[in-house]
């Protein structure tokens, strides 16, 4: 390896991590990128600028997804990434770094490539890309993993496009603005079949590596994650005047739910969270007459996911019940397990271990663009150790030395899937 190829790795990466750290910050600290709005087309333009700058040649796709290419885009092309959107109020890291992680990986690979390669025959045996998927949070429509579902067909478009955001504008409208055209949105087979293989780098958003001592986890998989909507009809009452007893407040069921899934949850397993509520008419001094809320379960299997949920809705339907308080629930979605490709993790675990990089397997809970496409191609995910475990949060932290160890580690894969392709990704 050439003696320099860390400081150039490491000012490289300060210096893009803080570019686009920069992009939606607030005074607070907190991160706001939310897709189609100018922060995320400043981020967009920060792609394309650092793609050119470090000689590779960026596109975008018709679902909005942003791509760079070292040499020519082909078939079997090997690429890291993730996504530039954040959650309102998130962190610096979650998927920025992953997209940085990806163009000081492409930098470095390209570096050492071109530093051995004596023939001056081809770099790679495969193309070599960074991708940035397009609003992978969801975070103002509630379409999550939008971009890469859309590109796997995993997407119901003609309902997303119909979504809204809190201001009452539509995605469709949002899409146009930000100069993609939502009659492109959909299934791309022909760029699909160009991939050979993903591989995305990502903070944790756990403390798990920080309590095992070790800097990066590979994933083995995202757990089964589901999203319930459940809707409470009472009466609305005065809070001053109407009695206990003739009350049909919808707002017991509710706090029934919200500890059941506590305890659900811990029976089986699972993650059970209440952590959205519409209440109308929402007054201190009202008898609800209306709740919706919002239950979200993930676990290790479907089985734990669909126990959690049974006996959540049924003591919620119970209380309801009780309360002459009319129950309604509807699955807004459902993802079911991924597990990333086992022959890619194991030829991963074997190029980290030759190099003397440790890593501890990791089931994730939280979606990851990795899982849609986990369906079309072979997949796999490196996680950077996370300072603190806080995640979709302004106190979201990696150390740089952890960052560069993530980025080492996705830099030696890169070399090792692209230059010897017919071990590699044929065999995954
Ligand atoms: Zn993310």
């Amino acid at each position: 390896m050439d003696p320099s190829e860390p400081a150039y790795a490491r000012e490289l990466f300060e210096r893009l991590f803080a570019q686009l750290s920069a992009i939606g910050l607030d005074e607070t600290g907190a991160t706001t990128r939310l897709a189609w709005t100018q922060e995320t087309t400043a981020a967009e333009r920060w792609f394309e600028q650092t793609a050119r700058a470090l000689g590779l040649a960026p596109e975008r796709d018709r679902n909005g997804n942003l791509w760079a290419w070292l040499g020519e885009r082909g078939p079997g092309a090997l690429v890291t990434g993730s996504h530039l959107d954040s959650v309102r109020e998130g962190g610096r890291f979650d998927g920025a770094l992953g997209v940085v992680a990806g163009f000081v990986a492409v930098a470095v690979a390209a570096r050492r490539l071109g530093v051995d390669t004596e023939d001056g025959g081809p770099l790679a045996a495969v193309p070599l890309g960074v991708v940035a998927f397009a609003d992978e949070e969801g975070g103002r429509f509630d379409t999550p993993t939008f971009g890469s579902r859309a590109l796997c067909g995993a997407l119901d478009v003609e309902a997303a496009l119909t979504r809204r955001d809190r201001a009452g504008v539509s995605l469709r409208d949002a899409l146009e603005a930000a100069g993609v055209d939502p009659q492109g949105i959909g299934p791309d087979p022909e760029r699909l079949a160009q991939l050979g293989a993903l591989v995305e780098l990502h903070i944790e958003q756990d403390a798990l590596l920080e309590r095992e001592g070790c800097a990066l986890a590979l994933g083995t998989g995202i757990m089964p994650h589901g999203r319930w909507r459940v809707d409470l009809h009472g009466q609305a009452a005065h809070a001053g005047t109407t009695p206990l007893e003739v009350r049909r407040d919808p707002m017991l069921a509710l706090a029934a739910a919200i500890l059941a899934a506590r305890r659900e949850g811990t029976a089986h397993g699972a993650l059970a969270t209440v952590g959205k509520v519409e209440v109308s008419p929402n007054g201190t001094n009202a008898v609800a007459g209306q709740v919706s809320f919002w239950l979200d379960i993930r676990a290790h299997d479907e089985q734990a996911v669909s126990a959690t949920l049974d006996q959540v809705l049924e003591t919620t339907r119970a209380q309801a019940n009780r309360d002459g308080v009319a129950f309604e629930h509807r699955r807004e979605s459902f993802t079911a397990a991924v597990e990333f490709s086992p022959a890619l993790r194991a030829r991963i675990e074997s190029v980290l271990q030759g190099e003397g990089i440790q890593t501890v397997p990791i089931s994730t809970g939280a979606g990851h663009d990795a899982g849609a496409l986990a369906t079309a191609i072979p997949t796999a995910m490196l996680f950077v150790r996370s300072s603190g475990g806080a995640g979709h949060s302004p106190q979201e932290h990696a150390s740089a030395d952890d960052c560069l160890t993530g980025i080492a580690a996705l830099t030696d894969v890169l070399i090792s899937l692209a230059t010897q392709r017919s071990e590699a990704l044929a065999d995954v």
